[in-house]
């Protein structure tokens, strides 16, 4: 087929043969001979002998060598955790930490959350009686350990894993950690990376010389490095095989397209090997899998090996995630279609292909609307190489680049750090509670920029967390930074009390804090079930409603949630968030129990469904009563969400942000075209044209158009009303 991404020697070799399938041969070994295999099993003792020497190791090495599951095991039979201590090792993604907390008690063939444990916000698998050796984690969980325990007394050594990813809470620890180092000597770090930028952290951490936001090396720096006291570079070499890379001749208008053909294509003319395809979120990769499995079906049977299309990413519950490293059968060509999370978190053996999107969704600041947006972008070089390199693992691979050679150049070299492009309230705040005054002096291992600074400490002003000489509150600003949530939605749970309902803000925080409740939001039939729980205050008050349904008349199962097409898992997983979110509320706020939380439905967490299909002659009293509960809750979501207020453009097609147009009409300039928000699809308020809304995020997509989600619509009085020091509002209320 004419740009057919498949080159044409490969496919004579394999004209006549039915494509023969062996077995990786990974499966074959035991546990103990796959361990020593790995590149880093050779550098075992020296890697041992440098941690008791040195206080903080720098350990660079190839994706898939072996860093992230084997070094804590090292640490542990060498007697790092004896004494009741703990090997933390931290990664950025929630998927890693929780998938590679699984392989490595396989490995040790224990029972995951005894010796070996994660932890990831609103999931603790470690265990209860302080068994755990080995603990997984996420950066901003250790985070937040730092407040409990500003020394993280209990740990040995504390493993920042894949640094070179840059995230905020990774890059923040190693500001902390430098702090921590200095009054514990006995601490070791290790700081690993795949790519081999290891000299900046080393500049970083390193005694000897000072090199404030170290990535400037001088050449004396460069030759002090080897005698520095407390930091050393491993490098481990792992065994790369070749990888053949193709372009698109011409870019292609569809990846997703392009990337479902280059499965076929790769599946019909080239020899084993399964196929690794990167593609940005779990909408397309849902989308993907299953036009795979469709078209799979009209292959002519016994030509082809199987194709087995599994998806992997963030949102997906475990026992899934975990079916990606699943051997499979032989004759069975394994698809794994996967967010970023494979480009170096996690390994898949068995990989002989990949297929690279170009493109990433990242959270990105936008300083003009103030607002944080999940935004799809071009990858970075760096990040092209990482993928294309996820094939040349085992043997020689391909990597096919779904856009063109020229583009390839035209992408900036590394991504740049998260810190960089952040709302960085909750991390400020956290700072500020860690008892760091000056947070613009933090040593970073990068500034983030002035003004990104400027804007949170601002909201965190506009919340009262801060006060005016940019101290934290007592005991608002305090309890905020111990909450495990974003700061605006703290505020509001913090603050329900006053409106009279905690219990109903307790379950809208953990309806919101998880993801895909709904299965195929928008086909017709999911639609027409989930009208059911929608009123037109909007989806706040739709999830808190269909949470109560899924408690009360749905008995917590399985059964009732699929007949009205909700997801079992993410409404199992609202509940715990929601048990969780609700003994720190009581904690924080010093209560006796969960029975001293206010709620403003007569019958306990149960707001009435008013606008439930088919049920007319509820009388009026009834719906005055459920008025009044919206009212409030509505009122309180504004309390903390009035930072993400937008009103309807004069058009009447979009929204523009309230701080936005603000700014707009006291500029008054003519030219400023402000971002545009439209609602997202799976709203409840799609099609509606509510004046003023609070959202509780913003998602981009490909087309750069930015959705919200989560919308409720409120009065514009409340925002002047609960937020006056945000906006000073000269409203027009002409939109
Ligand atoms: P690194 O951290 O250096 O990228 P890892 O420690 O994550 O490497 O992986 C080492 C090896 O362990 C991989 O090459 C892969 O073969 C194997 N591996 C990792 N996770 C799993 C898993 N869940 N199932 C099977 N094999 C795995
Ligand atoms: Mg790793």
């Amino acid at each position: 087929a004419p740009g057919s991404l498949v080159d044409r020697e490969a496919e004579k070799d394999n004209e006549a043969t039915v494509v023969a399938f062996s077995n990786t041969s990974y499966s074959t070994m035991t546990m103990a001979e796959q361990r020593q295999q790995l590149p880093v099993y050779k550098h075992r003792t020296e890697f041992l002998y440098l941690l008791e020497t040195y206080q903080v190791v720098i350990l660079v090495g190839q994706t898939g060598s072996g860093k992230t599951t084997q070094i804590p095991q090292y640490m542990h039979e060498a007697g790092w955790t004896a004494k009741g201590r703990v090997v933390a090792c931290t990664q950025p993604r929630r998927v890693a930490a929780t998938t590679v907390a699984q392989r490595v008690a396989e490995e040790m063939n224990v029972k995951l959350g005894t010796e070996v444990g994660y932890t990831i916000r609103f999931e603790d698998c470690t265990d209860p009686g302080g068994k755990t050796r080995i603990k997984y984690m996420t950066d901003g969980m250790l985070f937040r350990e730092t407040l409990m325990d500003p020394l993280l007394s209990k740990y040995s050594v504390i493993m920042l894993d894949e640094a070179h990813e840059r995230s905020l809470y990774t890059d923040i620890l190693m500001g902390v950690l430098k702090k921590i180092l200095k009054k514990r000597p006995d601490l070791r770090i290790v700081i690993s990376s795949a790519t081999l930028d290891a000299e900046a952290f080393a500049a970083f951490f390193s005694t000897s010389t000072h090199t404030p936001h170290g990535s400037d090396l001088s050449i004396k720096d460069k030759e002090n490095m080897d005698k520095k006291e407390n930091t050393v570079i491993l490098s481990v070499q792992g065994r790369m095989y070749p990888v053949d890379i193709h372009y698109l001749a011409e870019p292609s208008s569809n990846y997703i397209e392009s990337a479902i053909q280059s499965v076929f294509d790769i599946h019909t003319k080239e020899p084993a090997g399964d196929i690794l395809v990167f593609m940005t979120g779990r909408e397309e990769i849902e989308q993907v899998v299953s036009e795979i499995r469709e078209r799979a079906t009209t292959l002519p049977p016994n030509k082809y090996a199987e194709i087995l299309a599994l998806p992997i990413y963030a949102g997906l519950p475990p026992e899934e995630q975990m079916l990606v490293f699943e051997p499979t059968e032989r004759r069975t060509r394994k698809v794994v279609v996967a967010t970023n999370v494979a480009e170096a978190s996690i390994t898949i053996p068995g990989i002989g292909y990949v297929i690279d999107s170009g493109f990433v969704k990242i959270r990105a600041y936008n300083p003009r609307t103030g607002m944080e947006a999940l935004t799809t972008t071009t990858i970075s070089q760096a990040s092209a190489d990482q993928r294309a390199g996820r094939a040349g693992r085992v043997r020689n691979g391909k990597a096919y680049r779904l856009y063109t050679e020229k583009s390839l150049t035209e992408m900036r070299s590394a991504s740049v750090p998260e810190i960089q492009r952040s709302n960085l309230a909750g991390m400020v705040l956290q700072l500020k509670a860690l008892g760091i005054e000056n947070v613009l002096r933090f040593d970073f291992m990068t500034s983030p920029p002035a003004e990104m600074m400027s804007k949170a400490l601002e909201l965190l002003y506009s919340l009262k967390a801060l006060d005016d000489y940019g101290r934290l509150t007592i005991p608002l600003g305090m309890r905020l930074a111990e909450f495990p949530l974003d700061p605006l939605l703290g505020k509001i749970l913090l603050d329900s009390g006053k409106f009279g309902c905690s219990q109903e803000m307790l379950t809208i925080a953990a309806m919101v804090s998880v993801q895909n409740i709904f299965v195929n939001p928008t086909s017709i039939a999911a639609e027409e079930q989930h009208r059911k729980f929608g009123v037109m205050e909007g989806d706040h008050i739709t999830l808190l409603n269909v949470y109560n349904a899924f408690v009360s008349r749905g008995k917590k199962s399985a059964r009732w949630c699929a007949n009205h097409l909700l997801n079992f898992k993410a409404m199992s997983r609202a509940l715990s968030i929601r048990s969780h979110l609700e003994r720190y509320l009581v904690r924080v706020l010093n209560l006796a129990g969960p029975s001293e939380l206010t709620s403003c439905s007569s019958s306990l967490g149960h707001v009435d469904n008013r606008h439930h299909h088919g049920r007319r002659g509820q009388d009026q009293e009834d719906r005055e009563e459920a008025k009044e509960m919206t009212l409030k809750i509505r009122r309180c979501l504004v309390s903390g969400y009035f930072a993400q207020a937008a009103r309807i453009a004069p058009d009447g097609t979009h929204w523009i942000s309230v701080r936005e147009a603000s700014a707009i009409s006291t500029a008054g300039g003519a030219n400023y075209v402000p971002t545009k928000l439209w609602m997202h699809p799976t709203s409840i308020l799609f099609k509606q044209t509510p004046k003023w809304v609070i959202f509780h995020e913003v998602v981009e997509t490909g087309q750069n158009k930015a959705y919200m989600r989560e919308i409720t619509a409120i009065e514009p009085e409340w925002l002047e009303e609960l937020a006056p020091h945000f906006y000073i509002l000269k409203r027009q209320h002409s939109a």
